[in-house]
């Protein structure tokens, strides 16, 4: 537990049990995530697998809505609270009609940015008073989808992000005969710490400058609609760090709405967006990818700031709208893959010096010999030197193939035992600092980091990795992570630390031939699914809903597997029974040329047909 600091990231929806196995844990009951993945094994679901699990889609839904309800009780709020979801951040079918199901009880409703989305939330919401919220940028269509909607009972809000889509609405909204409810987005001056700080800021692309804002106004009492101008939008960025920042933006929100309601505008929603931030690292708030507050502190800091701000000017309390979206589906989703291979950079056993040894190996000899404490910095530069002269002379023939290979192990003994004296050295130079590093083991894991981890490659993001068995077991090995790509960025080598900053190499376990060992990396749901990508080709994984009951059993409620070899190559316009064709008349003329015989030549074809329609990663042969 201490070793991957799951208490401080988990949420309580993940722990250890006494067997050494990660569990989930939700309704009081406990799931070892190594039933599960023997589950899927049973129904040929291989890895790696996107595991969701329901429960705590359900439970963030449940927690978010009751905090919300607790700080406006609690602090004499005259409004209510209503949740938006924003598709964008996990816009998979299942996703969204788990929220639709498990929000309908508190009227949660959607975030759309666009007119796919918009049409994903109309088929899917059960609660037609359920909020929708257009945000993007809107065309006539876009428009007309979310009228029709209000005519059905809908409660769509269109947020007004730019002046240009004002005339467009206005126009539709009279030609189909339905009074539009209008939102306006505006440019927060209230700058935010955090990775996604843009969308807030005078340069941010997104809301209304005061002038524009002023010309929506103008323009909508000028068309006697100023009735129809119902919500303020502002959104400060996702994954805000620092509650002190949100408290701000908030107070700067409540002087648009104060100064919109003296302006005549009947407001009577306001939308702080997303923002509410995952504890990643799980070092409370010690880094950007975690937050200094909780959820409780939140929404009551979010209610009583529109409280005392809107209190001053006696306006009535709004109903406050949220669209937190990583917060609701980052702990619910779980990356789940095996290790192929380890790569050790350990030295093999030294050899006995032969009678004509160079006298650069003599010396890599007399430096692993003379090893010692307060000595580590000449040896570490002599090792360097001797083994680079040996490099030298292998280049020039002047030393065999076996003597190279020798040097280079006893450079690797050496840099070996330095490592190991550098954890007692009080100042360890710089030089010195990465040596662990660069001799840790390459754990090769059975994902690919751009299809289901993207935000690690592009913006560094730190999710929790861990074994999720064995934990019983002292992990020895230091790691990084390597995928199965063939690309120099396919590797993860930050990891977090809830203490500070991160760590350079993850703790493992040894594993023995023949053996399988499971790593998860969790509060993957927002972002990473939406952001991936096909590099080398390697698809959507396979992905398994479970529910988990009370009693500790768990059911399968869904299973998606993920894309074949036929499917990725037709994603890139290629046939696949174009494909069929031209290798099966490569393989006819290899028969007409006598290379091989009609019979094998059926045996190619078969191979060849079968891996079309076989997953993009590593699958096991006897499957
Ligand atoms: N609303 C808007 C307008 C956004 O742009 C975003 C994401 O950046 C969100 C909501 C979701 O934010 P988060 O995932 O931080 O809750």
């Amino acid at each position: 537990n201490q070793l991957y600091g799951v208490d401080r990231w988990s949420n309580d929806y993940f722990g250890l049990n006494s067997n050494g196995l990660v569990t989930a844990r939700t309704l009081n009951a406990e799931v070892p995530l190594m039933d599960i993945v023997k589950g899927m094994a049973e129904r040929d679901l291989q890895m790696p697998v996107v595991l969701r699990i329901e429960n705590i889609l359900d439970a963030q839904l449940f927690r978010l809505n009751e905090a919300f309800r607790t700080a406006i009780e609690g602090s004499g709020y005259q409004g209510v609270y209503r949740g938006v979801y924003p598709i964008k951040v996990n816009q998979q079918a299942q996703v969204v009609e788990e929220i639709a199901a498990f929000g309908a009880r508190y009227q949660h409703g959607f975030e759309v940015g666009s007119k796919p989305e918009m049409i994903a939330a109309l088929a899917t919401l059960e609660d037609t008073g359920s909020l929708i919220i257009c945000n993007g940028y809107k065309d006539q269509e876009f428009f007309d989808l979310g009228l029709n909607a209000i005519k059905l009972g809908f409660k769509c809000f269109f947020v007004i992000e730019t002046p240009a889509e004002l005339p467009i609405l206005i126009e539709r909204s009279r030609i189909l005969g339905v009074k539009p409810s209008i939102g306006v987005r505006v440019k927060m001056t209230t700058q935010v710490s955090g990775h996604w700080n843009s969308t807030s800021g005078d340069r941010s692309v997104f809301g209304l400058t005061t002038n524009q804002l002023i010309h929506v106004v103008d323009t909508l009492k000028q068309e006697e609609m100023l009735d129809c101008l119902q919500l303020l939008h502002c959104h400060l960025g996702s994954q805000i760090p620092n509650i002190r920042d949100i408290r701000n933006g908030i107070v700067e929100a409540c002087r648009y709405y104060t100064d919109l309601v003296n302006e005549g505008a009947a407001l009577s929603h306001i939308d702080l967006g997303g923002g509410l931030a995952v504890d990643y690292t799980g070092s409370r708030g010690n880094d950007e990818q975690s937050r200094n507050y909780s959820l409780e502190e939140y929404c009551l800091d979010l209610v009583e700031t529109i409280k005392n701000t809107l209190d001053i000017s006696q306006i009535p309390h709004p109903t406050i709208v949220t669209e937190s979206g990583r917060a609701t589906v980052a702990y619910s989703s779980v990356l789940l893959f095996n290790i192929l291979d380890i790569n050790h950079f350990e030295p093999s056993e030294i050899t006995v010096a032969t009678a004509k040894e160079p006298i650069q190996l003599q010396e890599l000899r007399a430096v692993l010999e003379d090893l010692k404490p307060g000595h580590e910095q000449e040896c570490f530069n002599d090792a360097h030197y001797f083994r680079n002269e040996v490099r030298e002379l292998f280049k020039r023939g002047q030393v065999s193939l076996r003597n190279r290979a020798t040097a280079d192990n006893l450079f690797l003994a050496i840099l070996h035992q330095i490592a190991d004296m550098v954890d007692d050295m009080e100042q360890v130079p710089t030089e010195l600092e990465g040596l662990k590093l660069s001799l840790a083991d390459i754990y090769y894991g059975n994902f690919s980091l751009f299809q289901s981890l993207p935000d690690i490659w592009a913006i560094d993001q730190l999710f929790p990795i861990m074994p999720i068995h064995r934990l019983e077991e002292e992990p020895t090995r230091q790691a990084v992570l390597a995928d199965i790509t063939c690309d120099c960025d396919g590797k993860i080598d930050r990891f977090i630390n809830p203490q500070q900053g991160y760590n350079k190499t993850l703790p493992l376990h040894p594993m023995s031939e023949g053996e399988e060992y499971y790593l998860g990396v969790f509060l993957v749901g927002a972002y990473q699914e939406t952001l991936g990508d096909l590099h080398n080709l390697f698809g959507d994984t396979n992905v398994v809903s479970v529910r988990i009951n009370r009693d500790g059993s768990f059911d399968f409620v869904k299973e998606i597997h993920g894309d074949t070899i036929a499917d990725v190559l037709t994603y890139v316009e290629y046939q696949p029974k174009e494909l069929q064709l031209r290798y099966r008349n490569t393989a006819e003329n290899a028969v007409r040329e006598g290379r091989i015989t009609a019979r094998e030549r059926q045996q190619i074809m078969q191979t060849f047909n079968a891996s079309l329609q076989g997953y993009t990663y590593y699958e096991k042969e006897d499957n």
